[in-house]
């Protein structure tokens, strides 16, 4: 597999303001269910005016040829059982030492309460992350999921990154495979695709000093996906990158695809900016994340690239909140991710989205969006289509101090982009 895709760009601004003839037969492409390739994915995000109109028109038909008027949501609760990381990953806002009085650690028991209070409410899935801790047993994560599962046979554990993957084979000193295999057969059910960022040398040089290479994060996922383990996909832009690492990276994304078919969905993820040392130290060089029209284009560019290999493109909340993730709904998205509970990774960042989205308030969004709701699960199941019923109302689990995340619906009946 070529990895990096040393990208021949084509692409320049004034190149495409005479050359929007060149975006329409891309877009008549991929509407033909042709595979639309980096150079051609490249020049879809420099598309404007009425071209860009167009690329967002064609996302969302491709989204409704795929699938239809339903949008997806998953009962979850994210739990980070540490944050204490010594890696140093410049983007990051959510690493601590261990000295520092916000560094958190939950044993055992209180990841199990965790989970049997989110299965109480509803969760069919926990989402456990946390930071590579220097003192931390490999076997740690295998213990973390015979827990839960000793208390819980039926939650679906969605856990480790492929950079806690690495780190625990390295600490057991065994392969990805034989580590995977140990976490499979304890229980665990799929990975979340995170840590990749952008995968180009360059860019992870500069946000993680390349200790988790491209070549790695490709490696674990492969391996956990050719071991029956799915795992979800990511993108996180809007940094010290630029479209051609963009249409690259969903490339490679794709090429993975096509040989494991292991991805349930892509996530685009906006580069957080206030709490993070890249952007602190480098103000000048570094972006603030990515523009609202970037936004969009990531989505729509992200659904007619990967057409027909993955199918399941996913707006984040908690980078973006309620209000602009349900306008993605017109634009190739077609699940709203997890209801968390407790989100905590993007807030240490500076994101002010709030902890929680109940599933009565995604059913209302998704409502008022002109879709119609769906709970499913970890691997996109539907468990629940709520067309005459609602969900049961649960209360937030941390109160809100600020609004609710469907506020905006008030005053916003929306269809539009
Ligand atoms: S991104 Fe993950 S590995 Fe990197 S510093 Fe933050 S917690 Fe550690």
């Amino acid at each position: 597999m070529n990895i990096i895709n040393r990208v021949n760009c084509e692409f320049s601004p004034n190149k495409l303001k005479s050359g929007s003839g060149r975006i329409r037969e891309i877009l008549d492409k991929a509407l033909n269910g042709e595979e639309i390739d980096v150079n051609e994915g490249v020049h879809l995000f420099g598309a404007i005016g009425d071209d860009r109109d167009r690329l967002f028109s064609v996302a969302n038909d491709l989204r409704k040829k795929a699938n239809g008027d339903k949008v997806s949501f998953v009962v979850n609760r994210n739990i980070n059982f540490t944050n204490i990381c010594y890696m140093g990953c410049k983007f990051c806002g959510f690493a601590k030492r261990m000295e520092d009085k916000k560094a958190k650690w939950l044993d055992l028991d209180k990841i199990v309460l965790l989970a049997q209070e989110a299965w109480d409410r509803g969760a069919t899935e926990v989402c456990i992350q946390g930071g590579l801790h220097p003192r931390l047993e490999g076997g740690h994560y295998k213990s973390i999921i015979e827990s839960i599962k000793m208390q819980l046979p039926d939650i679906h554990i969605h856990a480790f990154s492929p950079f806690e993957i690495w780190y625990g084979a390295s600490k057991r000193k065994i392969s990805y495979e034989d580590f995977l295999l140990e976490l499979k057969e304890a229980g665990l059910g799929s990975i979340p695709g995170t840590a990749a960022e952008i995968l180009d040398v360059e860019v992870r040089q500069k946000l993680t000093k390349n200790k988790l290479s491209s070549e790695k994060w490709i490696e674990i996922v492969r391996t956990a996906h050719n071991l029956g383990i799915p795992s979800t996909s990511t993108i996180m832009y809007g940094h010290v990158d630029s479209p051609h690492h963009w249409s690259a990276h969903i490339d490679l994304l794709r090429q993975i695809q096509k040989e494991t078919g292991g991805f349930t969905e892509l996530v685009p993820l906006s580069f957080v900016h206030k709490e993070s040392p890249l952007f602190i130290e480098n103000p000048h060089t570094v972006r603030p994340g990515p523009t609202s029209d970037e936004v969009k284009k990531m989505h729509a560019v992200a659904r007619i690239m990967l057409n027909g290999w993955i199918d399941n493109i996913q707006v984040s909340w908690t980078k973006l909140g309620a209000e602009v993730a349900q306008k993605m709904l017109n634009l190739g998205v077609n699940d709203l991710g997890g209801t968390l509970m407790n989100e905590s990774i993007s807030r240490a960042a500076g994101s002010s989205n709030g902890q929680e989205i109940t599933s009565k308030e995604f059913v209302e969004i998704i409502r008022h969006a002109g879709k119609i709701p769906v709970r499913r699960n970890t691997v996109y199941q539907t468990l629940e289509e709520y067309t005459n019923h609602d969900p049961i109302k649960v209360k937030p689990l941390v109160p809100r101090r600020g609004r609710k995340p469907t506020f905006f619906l008030k005053n916003n009946y929306s269809h539009e982009s």
